[in-house]
């Protein structure tokens, strides 16, 4: 974390150099024109930014800012490709890499969160649940290993790409058996990558919160992210990843008004607002295990590292597309309220043992300063 004074005097330096190293080249003159413009450029884009978020003359916002940062640096390391002379080559490489560590370096804090070991990481999910990987975010299966034709269920569906991955993992489990269902914590990008290729493969009815439906019939799309709220990589280019609807109207069913999964004994929905207005986590009160979706996740999910290495660490939804956040303290309450003793989520390791509980309250009760981002648009205007 690199403080916002310490980051407008980098910037001040790496100007200065840009613009003024060139003229020191003899050799290579080809190369003083672009890195005179990127100098003049960085210049521009500083002076235009709003470095501690209060200087509302200013344009440009501290993420757009390191976004700016790393497309210069990038920049520099395109440039180095084509230079011949081996000490400018090194010499380019070097500011280019140190510009987007900077721009990584320089994101605000995401959210604190709690720190959660790996002896509390889950082994053992009971007879009737399992949990595959998918890239960044997890998918579950209900229904004990080898269960027969329409007797198993697939909550989410990965992120797109991963339909290979979800069918392979259900062959090794239940064989040539196909789902009862497909269940649908909610409806973002990331968990329903691979939804519409598994229902047509499987020809499984999917089942969602009715307020979740606009978003998967191509009526609406989600309300646009949140960058700033800091974190690392996966928030500051949450602006790109896709919030459009998808369409898989033929398959879709809602779930039952009575909280019942249809011919499904054992589990509960729950209604978890506030990441999404039809977000739902799965609740088996046997067995006390709970499939939260997004509702609260186990790993820095703002962050690159945190979104493809889970470090363990149990915090509120992930915070770049999260637009109401009362509803998401709520919905919080609601699940510690479970008590539960086995906890899979939408992204991170799944946790297990009695500490979960208390975890879960303790991010409860303090959600205000663990769970919120510094800062989000939403904060100031729920959507
Ligand atoms: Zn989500
Ligand atoms: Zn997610």
């Amino acid at each position: 974390m690199i403080p916002s004074r310490l980051h407008a005097a980098l910037d001040a330096v790496s100007a200065a150099l840009l613009v003024l190293g060139p003229a020191s080249m003899k050799r290579n003159a080809g190369l003083r024109a672009p890195l005179t413009a990127l100098g003049l450029g960085v210049a521009a884009y500083s002076l235009a930014t709003s470095y501690r978020g209060r200087s509302p003359g200013r344009p440009i916002r501290m993420d757009q800012h390191r976004l700016l940062d790393a497309a210069q640096g990038a920049a520099c390391l395109a440039l180095a490709r084509d230079v011949d002379d081996q000490t400018v080559r090194t010499m380019l490489r070097g500011y280019g890499a140190f510009s987007l560590a900077v721009a990584a370096a320089s994101s605000p804090p995401g959210p604190t969160g709690i720190a959660v070991p790996a002896e509390a990481w889950a082994t053992d999910l009971g007879d009737d649940l399992a949990c595959l990987r998918c890239g960044i975010v997890n998918v579950a299966f209900i229904g004990a290993a080898g269960a027969g034709d329409r007797d198993w269920y697939l909550v989410d569906a990965g992120v797109p790409g991963s339909a290979a991955a979800i069918l392979q993992a259900a062959r090794r489990r239940y064989g040539a058996s196909r789902p009862a269902a497909i269940l649908l914590t909610h409806g973002h990008f990331d968990h329903v990558g691979a939804l519409h290729h598994l229902a047509e493969t499987w020809d499984a009815p999917i089942y969602a919160h009715p307020a979740e439906h606009p978003f998967l019939t191509g009526r609406q799309a989600y309300p646009p992210a949140a960058p700033e709220v800091g974190g690392g990589m996966m928030a500051e280019l949450s602006w790109l990843f896709p919030r459009h609807p998808i369409d898989v109207s033929r398959h879709l069913r809602a779930l039952p008004e009575d909280g019942r999964i249809p011919d499904l004994e054992d589990w509960r929905w729950i209604h978890t607002p506030g990441h999404t207005p039809g977000h739902v986590s799965f609740w088996n009160a046997g067995t006390r295990a709970l499939l939260a979706g997004d509702a609260v996740i186990t790993t820095r999910q703002e962050s690159l590292r945190g979104a493809l290495m889970p470090q363990g660490h149990l915090q509120g939804p992930p915070a770049y597309f999260t637009p109401d956040w009362t509803a998401a303290d709520l919905s919080v309450r609601r699940l510690a309220d479970l008590e539960p003793r086995i906890m899979v989520t939408g992204h991170g390791p799944a946790l297990q043992g009695d500490a979960l509980s208390e975890r879960l309250h303790a991010l409860a009760t303090t959600f205000r300063q663990r769970a919120l981002p510094n800062d989000s648009r939403y904060l100031r205007q729920p959507s």
